[in-house]
């Protein structure tokens, strides 16, 4: 499964609730980017720069720790990526992935909510969390490189028919609710 969705607009929150209903690892690979800047290894090295600027991390190093990670063991009985794709070329780098690796997708969730919900709910975050790209001008970048670049894939995948779109808005245990139905139909 992926999950989809504008900044703030509860990805992470909602991948994570739902994994571990399923049982099923959450690859995150915004998490994936912090841990390793915090460890200071050269893969967090080299992704810092973009991050903190609220811009894409280049397709090549993304995609690579992506395959790196879908060959653990732990993916075998399925996943949720959360944050990946994020680009047109990341999907035919993740359908080439999923395909060598025998891997099919299913569903595909995205998460539907208001911008200025978003902006709100970021700064709100940035406050609680202290996350370094959390600062109002780099939300408005990540904002806008997300319309540019990540809302075209939804297109893509309802195309393919594994399109779901949830309505985002809502409490933690609302949201999950219309996931888990969403899912349940399939
Ligand atoms: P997230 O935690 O998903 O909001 O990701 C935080 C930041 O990590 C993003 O703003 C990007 O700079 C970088 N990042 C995460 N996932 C990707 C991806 N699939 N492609 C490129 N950059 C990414």
């Amino acid at each position: 499964m992926i999950i989809l969705g504008a900044p703030g607009a509860g990805k992470g929150t909602q991948a994570k609730v739902l994994c571990e209903k399923l049982g099923i690892p959450q690859i995150s690979t915004g998490a994936i980017f912090r841990a390793n800047i915090s460890e200071g290894t050269d893969l967090g090295k080299l992704a810092q720069g973009y991050i903190d600027r609220g811009e894409f991390v280049p397709d090549e190093i993304t995609d690579s720790l992506v395959k790196d990670r879908l060959h653990q063991e732990d993916t075998q009985d399925g996943f949720l990526l959360d944050g990946y794709p994020r680009t047109l070329a990341q999907v035919g780098a993740l359908d080439e992935i999923l395909l060598e690796q025998g891997h099919t997708l299913d569903i595909v969730i995205e998460l539907v909510t208001e911008r200025e919900a978003l902006v709100e709910r970021l700064l709100k975050r940035a406050e609680i969390e202290g996350r370094a790209d959390d600062t109002e001008d780099v939300i408005r970048r990540r904002m806008e490189v997300y319309l540019e670049q990540t809302k075209p894939l939804s297109r893509v995948y309802e195309q393919r028919g594994i399109l779901v779109e949830i309505d985002g808005l809502g409490t933690i245990e609302e949201v999950q609710e219309r996931i888990r139905e969403a899912i349940q139909g399939r």
